[in-house]
């Protein structure tokens, strides 16, 4: 049993300082610093994993086989690169020297059995005495050799964190404190009771990994200046992402202060308990509002939450912390839970969206420039079927006697659609199941656009808002710098939402909006008022947009929205949108916590 504790700093109470960020997922948390990423254990004191005698012999062994990994991979990285001249891939036989230096395996063996550290926490420490001397050297050459430690560490640990499946815990709260680009992994990898918050260098509000966070309710923060500067490993940390601001040793009375604010989470539990049940708009038309999840755990959080159904199952998540392709049994055992666990609702099964920023990190992917615009989900699957034969049999043979249906994300030409759906009736008629209801997520700006076309191939329509959005507005939804271009109430695009739900309604299909802007108060009025009946949200938000839709007229927000044909800027159009709010549900936006930007 591995024993977390923070390492003693011996020198005492620090000052207290105050950093500005961005908030990526609103809410606050507290916890000791935890780096994530490159350089991550250079400085400061990291919080350790204690193991026990016993454990020691493993730990060893294992230092070894990621030893002999790393070799192979450095290998095998020099004979891609041998070919280009324009690299020089020499450096790679510094790293494989680092591997094999007696002093470096001595020093990690040392610590393990002397001190009990675990393999990791070794490897940091040992790492840190490496580069605190490489550092302090004379020469140029021998100071850029910390960087090698730095690489050659990283690159153990990192084969640590993913190898066993199963999520790294800590004996105490922590902020992770991510220094490179934040992925769904830096949630996945870690025990999520643990890890009150995440500071981030960079991030977008619909980047994959925000999304996960605040399903599981983790306050981020990006942008954070000089992070490695300012903040080091085991540092007290408070997050206040509803404000923007990160205090590092913060005092013991804010520390208190913010414990004590639990206004916003009694408000949220009331209005739980209140809507474990069907919602209808002020004058009587049924909403239906269903959550949005990745992982089969999250079906009871969903329930909890009142959900109408599954309307996004991101099954993607199964490949997670996986070192190969799940077999069909672990399909089976994915589905089995999320449709038993959804009580008989409605639940509509998304297949894999590999590609972008989820790429398992066994998959044999190319290098690409552009992931989010590469080979990603249905690109994937149309070249290697056999992966999703998989899937799609394990979805069909758990699927019988429920209410599913499958979903296939990414698709930009009917001829992809037509493609897929047949390869779908092809496994179901070997297998001798009926042919699930099957639909589209419209994401992609070309079959948006010609949903017309889509409308016989399909049963139903979601709008993936968040790619939708990154590929009208060529903003990466990844990337903070650009978030002023990704904006959901931007005129041109709340324009072909309303003409895409008029379609579906013309040809008596369903369609929901499963993106992250059906989850943000901000946009339910408006949402209902484009003629919306289905909401895909993330569970914790459901109670939320059910209290508001159940303040709203639909007749009148319908009657508001006709605006939209001649507000030309996007600035005009919050304003707008801020007081079309206030003068609907202004008092109900009021009581709600973290509606920011709703009145
Ligand atoms: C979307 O793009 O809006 C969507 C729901 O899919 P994902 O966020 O998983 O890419
Ligand atoms: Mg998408």
């Amino acid at each position: 049993m591995k024993k977390d504790k923070a390492e003693n700093n011996a020198a005492g109470p620090k000052a207290p300082k105050e950093l500005r960020g961005e908030s990526v997922v609103l809410g606050w948390g507290v916890g000791k610093a935890y780096m994530v990423g490159r350089a991550a254990q250079t400085q400061g004191s990291p919080v350790v994993a204690s193991i026990s005698r016993e454990e020691v012999g493993g730990e060893i062994i294992r230092f070894n086989d990621i030893r002999e990994k790393a070799h192979r991979d450095y290998q095998k990285l020099k004979q891609d690169l041998d070919g280009d001249s324009a690299v020089d891939s020499s450096i790679l036989a510094t790293y494989e020297y680092i591997l094999d230096d007696p002093a470096f395996i001595g020093q990690v063996v040392e610590t393990m059995s002397v001190k009990l550290f675990s393999l990791e926490t070794s490897i940091r420490l040992v790492s840190n005495e490496f580069i605190k001397g490489f550092e302090a050297a004379d020469t140029a050459y021998f100071k850029e050799r910390a960087g090698d430690v730095v690489e050659v560490c990283e690159k153990l640990v990192s084969y640590l964190n993913n190898e066993s499946g199963r999520a790294k815990t800590f004996a105490e709260p922590v902020v992770l404190v991510v220094l490179r680009t934040f992925t769904p992994t830096d949630i996945l990898a870690y025990d999520r009771s643990k890890v009150s918050a995440v500071i981030t260098t960079s991030g977008g509000k619909t980047s994959h990994a925000a999304i996960l966070a605040r399903s599981y309710n983790i306050p981020v923060i990006s942008g954070v200046r000089n992070i490695t500067d300012q903040i080091k490993p085991g540092d007290e940390i408070l997050v206040d992402s509803d404000k923007g601001v990160v205090f590092v040793h913060p005092e013991k009375r804010l520390v208190d202060e913010y414990a004590r604010q639990t206004h916003g989470e009694a408000i949220y539990r009331e209005l739980r308990s209140k809507w474990d049940r069907p919602v209808y708009t002020k004058d009587g038309i049924r909403i239906e509002v269903l959550a949005n999840i990745s992982l089969p755990e999250d079906v009871e959080d969903a329930v909890a939450n009142g959900a109408d159904g599954i309307g996004l199952v991101r099954t993607e998540y199964l490949l997670s912390n996986r070192k190969d392709m799940p077999p069909e049994e672990a399909h089976i055992a994915y589905y089995e839970a999320i449709l038993k666990g959804g009580r008989g609702k409605h639940c509509t099964i998304r297949l894999m969206d590999i590609g972008g920023d989820k790429i398992p990190q066994f998959f044999d992917m190319p290098q690409e420039f552009n992931p989010f615009m590469g080979w990603r989900a249905i690109r994937i699957f149309l070249e290697r079927k056999e992966i999703f034969e998989t899937q799609i049999s394990a979805i069909l043979k758990v699927g019988r006697g429920h209410d599913y249906s499958i979903m296939a994300p990414m698709v930009t030409t009917l001829q992809e659609w037509i493609e897929a759906k047949a390869f779908i009736r092809e496994i179901a008629s070997r297998l001798g199941v009926e042919m699930p209801k099957c639909g589209v997520l419209f994401e992609v700006p070309l079959a948006i656009l010609e949903m017309g076309m889509f409308m016989r191939e399909i049963d139903f329509a979601s709008i993936g808002t968040n790619d939708l959005i990154q590929y009208l507005s060529a903003a990466d939804r990844n990337n903070s710098k650009v978030n002023y271009l990704y904006n959901p109430v931007e005129p041109a695009f709340l324009r072909i939402i309303r003409n895409a739900i008029k379609t579906a309604k013309d040809n008596g299909k369903q369609l929901s909006i499963c993106g992250e802007m059906a989850g943000h108060p901000l946009h339910t009025v408006l949402l209902v008022g484009l003629g919306l009946r289905r909401f895909s949200v993330i569970p914790r938000n459901i109670p939320i947009i059910k209290e508001i839709i159940s303040n709203i007229s639909f007749a009148e927000a319908e009657a508001s929205i006709s605006l939209i044909d001649v507000i030309e800027s996007t600035d005009e159009m919050l304003e707008w949108l801020k007081n079309l709010n206030n003068r609907l549900i202004g008092d109900v936006l009021k009581k709600i916590p973290n509606a920011e930007g709703a009145v």
